[in-house]
């Protein structure tokens, strides 16, 4: 027969599925022999089986009745009985914590007769009618389904009629009204009257607790922390011990270290005379402890030998809930406590010094995300200015500067080392130098992979994107935003990343001691140098080597100095932007191979400049140049913008000029409905003559001058966009010819690996025919994942991830986390088939997936040999690739 119900010795933490975190937790505390109530749990299973059938099973209730007779016999009382009675508390908890979630019901047990002999054996009437009152309340708004703000509103008038500041200047008298006021309330509300049966009482408040499971809130929580929604909550039936029956009782919460840093000694509030929901619940303004050291210093030595106890045995810190009773300390809940990236940093370091956890296991205890939050400047919270709009936190930190309209407003101010925030409604790549140039990105619309989102992630600048309370009037240089406030160019705003919020005004900075460290290895603080231990450990475990995506001499050198082993994606579209754009013009409306060739020839120089200084920066590791991937057109001018000046000219009766006639009729013959899925990649290479001379021989040319001013290069040649093995075959005929040209004019030969992005379905399903072609595998999962899904990805993001989210089509966007099922599949088959083609075949990903911590997990776990992305997430990667090879070996710590 299936067993529901657990006594507090029959259980402990390794039971949490079953018995709830607080249940099983509860057990323990019993066993370590730590002064917890009696008590038993029925378990999640029960709850489980009464959510799929309505219906309590079988058993249960005689199990229940079973425990409660011999929790009545250890106490030597009867529940609810006329004189001294048994009254316990049914308390939920799930496997996970979601505090406050669900319900919790105290007291239960009291009657009209009961609260009678309980008034008597604590010689408290006061006591005992609050103790009532709060049963009433709790049972009739959880069980009885009453709103409970009708208490609320009870309880406020009869503190306004009595001129009572709160809750303890109500006497005996008042709290016997409010306890009949609150029974016709019910009366009132449900038609039905407060049980006063106390086995009734317990029996309605255990199913009710289930139900809480589904209560709107908690399932909320639940997606939101993606919490499954199948475990149930188990019921913890404890006996209550009071807080409330006079000044030297109390309740309070501790935890074992700060759990804002982390630094050791007990850490929290007390709240005298109170129950223990008063104390979160702010009716009274809580204590810190040291003032219960003052109180009741007896109790305060208990509880800290107790927090020790608990932090030795369960090697991490922990909170807890306990309650005074006169005197008398008893233990109400303890769990492995939440904390802050600080925190969680320099306990896992102090721990491991201690001895108490080996350096797995201490690297466990850390966070890729935690980590990136320590990255970043943040705001002091403490102070925040009046908020402007709300939009998408698209990449985290916090930024103060000067609203500024467009990229050379910003450029020309940053030049004159003023702080700006470049505000648009959406940004270009035109926009770039000013994105370079700003502190911040505010846009109007977009999402979190909109070009604002993704280009201030990759140069880890702040942004906020899609905030609809803004209306950017770039022409007046100015935005309207919430409750009309007209920001004007100039004026200062404060930008948080990290949450969405813009503020107006400068709110102060805290600046990362993290960064200081990454970039100059200055150890400024005890949290700075558990991050190093960490990453120390890290990548000394770790067997995914790291590399970043970096286009130019300067962020290859950051990469460098945040641990990059080299550069897994060197994107060359940037290099044909600014000044060059007019060379990439000419080359396009080229009439003859003459003018191309001419064009060509003239960028050649500029390219070759850009190798030289990545390969310089990176000397010695390897460089993977992809060769030039967007279609053309993103190159040439606007088309609307021509056509407009074009016609403006014909209206004046000028001569439109030339060169805007030809530039349009470009523009229209380039012209795709779908650029994403047009003529891009290795398809540009094949149909536009002398594009692949061009890019190799300026890689070729810059690994000679690099090889003979004595450095090691090491480029490695990535075509884009390959679906099938002749693209790879005719592009790769092409870089080995000019290699070799190139080699035979310098007279120093050029090796350089030819390889390809698998992003596209159909490389990865022929992935064994291309890996005949190919000496490399880099998975580009942006685009692989937009065409497996076939998602336009600045489309889609916007228009309706937010409901795809809330419906629970996906649990996270695929944009940000790969998807496992469908285009981890692909990668999975795509590096076995290549691997068994070629067995030296080398595989990595340089899409945005390469610096998210779940992403790496599962890169890990397929074998690939490196992840690559952004230098400002190389650390964050080097992290949590220790972190996933720590899933090869037994680190089991318990939890
Ligand atoms: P939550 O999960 O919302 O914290 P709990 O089940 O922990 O809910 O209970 C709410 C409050 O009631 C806590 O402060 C807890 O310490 C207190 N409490 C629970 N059971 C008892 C008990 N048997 N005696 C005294 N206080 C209790
Ligand atoms: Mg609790
Ligand atoms: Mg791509």
């Amino acid at each position: 027969m299936v067993r529901y119900v657990y006594d507090f010795l029959d259980g402990g933490r390794d039971l949490a599925g079953l018995l709830g975190g607080k249940g099983a937790n509860l057990a323990e505390m019993t066993r370590l022999g730590l002064p917890v109530p009696p008590g038993f749990i029925v378990s999640t299973e029960a709850c489980r089986a009464f959510l799929a059938t309505g219906e309590e099973p079988k058993g249960m209730s005689a199990e229940v009745s079973r425990h409660l007779s011999a929790l009545e016999t250890g106490v030597g009382r009867l529940l609810g009985q006329g004189y001294d009675p048994l009254l316990v508390s049914v308390r939920s908890g799930a496997r996970f914590s979601m505090p406050g979630m669900m319900e919790t019901v105290l007291d239960i047990g009291l009657n009209d007769d009961s609260v009678l002999g309980l008034a008597k054996v604590s010689g408290s009437e006061r006591f005992a009618w609050d103790s009532y009152r709060r049963l009433v309340h709790m049972y009739g708004s959880t069980v009885m389904g009453v709103d409970p703000a009708l208490f609320d509103e009870a309880m406020t008038l009869l503190k306004d009629a009595r001129e009572a500041p709160d809750d303890l200047h109500l006497d005996a008298s008042d709290l016997v009204w409010l306890v009949e006021t609150y029974k016709s309330l019910i009366r009132n509300e449900t038609g039905r009257d407060f049980p006063q049966s106390p086995a009734q009482q317990l029996q309605q408040a255990i199913l009710a607790v289930f139900r809480s499971w589904n209560a709107e809130r908690a399932v909320l929580y639940r997606r939101r922390e993606r919490i499954p929604d199948d475990l149930g909550t188990a019921v913890t039936v404890q006996r209550m011990v009071f807080g409330n029956l006079g000044p030297d009782s109390g309740s309070g919460v501790a935890f074992t270290r700060d759990p804002a840093t982390g630094r050791p000694g007990l850490y929290g509030d007390y709240l005298p005379n109170a129950q223990g929901e008063d104390v979160v619940s702010g009716v009274r303004d809580a204590v810190p402890l040291a003032e219960l050291e003052r109180l009741d210093p007896r109790s305060y030595r208990q509880l800290r030998d107790h927090a020790q106890t608990l932090e030795r045995h369960y090697r991490d810190l922990c909170d807890i809930e306990f309650t005074i009773e006169r005197g008398t300390l008893w233990m109400l809940q303890t769990r492995v406590g939440k904390r802050t990236a600080e925190a969680a940093f320099a306990i896992a370091t102090e721990l491991v010094q201690e001895g108490l956890l080996g350096p797995d296991e201490g690297l466990a205890r850390v966070s890729g995300d935690g980590l990136a939050r320590l990255m970043f400047p943040r705001f002091d919270t403490t102070a925040t200015g009046e908020t402007l709009a709300r939009g998408v936190p698209a990449s985290p930190g916090a930024a103060v500067g000067a609203a500024v309209f467009d990229s050379a407003e910003a450029v020309q101010r940053a030049a004159a080392d003023e702080k700006v925030v470049l505000v648009r409604e959406e940004t270009t790549p035109d926009d770039l130098p000013g994105m370079v140039a700003a502190q911040a990105v505010l846009t109007g619309r977009g999402g979190k992979t909109s070009h604002a989102a993704v280009v201030a992630r990759g140069m880890g600048r702040v942004c906020v994107c899609g905030a609809q309370d803004i209306i950017v009037n770039a022409e007046a240089r100015r935005f309207t935003a919430r409750d009309g406030i007209v920001v004007e160019e100039g004026t200062v705003i404060s930008v948080d990343g990290s949450t969405g919020d813009v503020f107006l005004g400068a709110v102060p900075l805290v600046a990362s001691a993290t960064m200081r460290y990454l970039e100059s290895g200055e150890e400024a603080d005890s949290v700075v140098s558990a991050v190093a231990r960490a990453l120390d450990h890290a990548d000394s475990i770790r067997r995914l080597e790291v590399r970043a995506n970096a286009d130019t001499p300067e962020d290859a050198a950051r990469a460098r100095r945040f641990g990059a082993q080299g550069i897994g994606l060197c994107r060359t579209e940037h290099m044909f932007l600014g000044e060059r754009r007019k060379l990439v013009e000419a080359m396009i409306v080229a009439r003859t191979d003459a003018d191309r060739d001419r064009a060509l020839a003239a960028l050649l120089p500029l390219q070759r400049r850009d190798f030289t200084g990545i390969l310089e920066a990176m000397d010695g590791v390897p460089v993977t140049i992809r060769l030039l991937d967007p279609p053309l057109h993103e190159f040439l001018p606007d088309r609307t913008d021509l056509a407009v000046r074009i016609a403006a000219a014909e209206a004046t009766g000028q001569q439109p000029e030339a060169h805007h006639v030809e530039l349009l009729a470009a523009v229209n013959r380039m012209h795709e409905e779908n650029p994403m899925l047009g003529l891009r990649g290795v398809r540009l290479g094949l149909v536009v003559p002398g594009l692949i001379a061009m890019q190799v021989r300026a890689i070729a040319e810059a690994v000679v001058e690099r090889t003979r001013a004595g450095g090691s290069p090491h480029a490695e040649i990535m075509v884009p966009l390959v679906g099938a093995v002749e693209e790879l075959r005719l592009a790769r005929e092409e870089v080995v010819r000019v290699l070799t040209e190139v080699g035979e004019e310098t007279g120093t030969p050029v090796h350089c690996p030819v390889g390809t992005m698998i992003e596209l379905p159909r490389a990865a399903l022929t992935a064994g025919r291309i890996a005949e072609e190919a000496d490399f595998f880099s998975f580009g999962t942006n685009d692989l994942t937009q065409t497996t899904w076939g998602f336009s990805r600045d489309d889609v993001e916007a228009a309706f991830f937010s409901a795809y989210l809330d419906k629970g089509v996906f649990a996270a966007s695929p944009f940000e986390t790969l998807d496992r099922e469908g285009v981890g599949r692909l990668v999975r088959i795509a590096v076995e088939e290549g691997r068994a083609a070629r067995p030296d075949l080398e595989t990595g990903i340089c899409g945005e997936h390469g610096g998210d911590p779940e992403s790496i997990q599962f890169f890990h776990e397929v074998g690939l040999d490196y992840v690559s992305c952004s230098p400002f997430r190389v650390p964050v990667a080097r992290l949590e690739a220790g972190r996933a090879a720590l899933a090869d070996m037994d680190t089991s710590d318990g939890r």
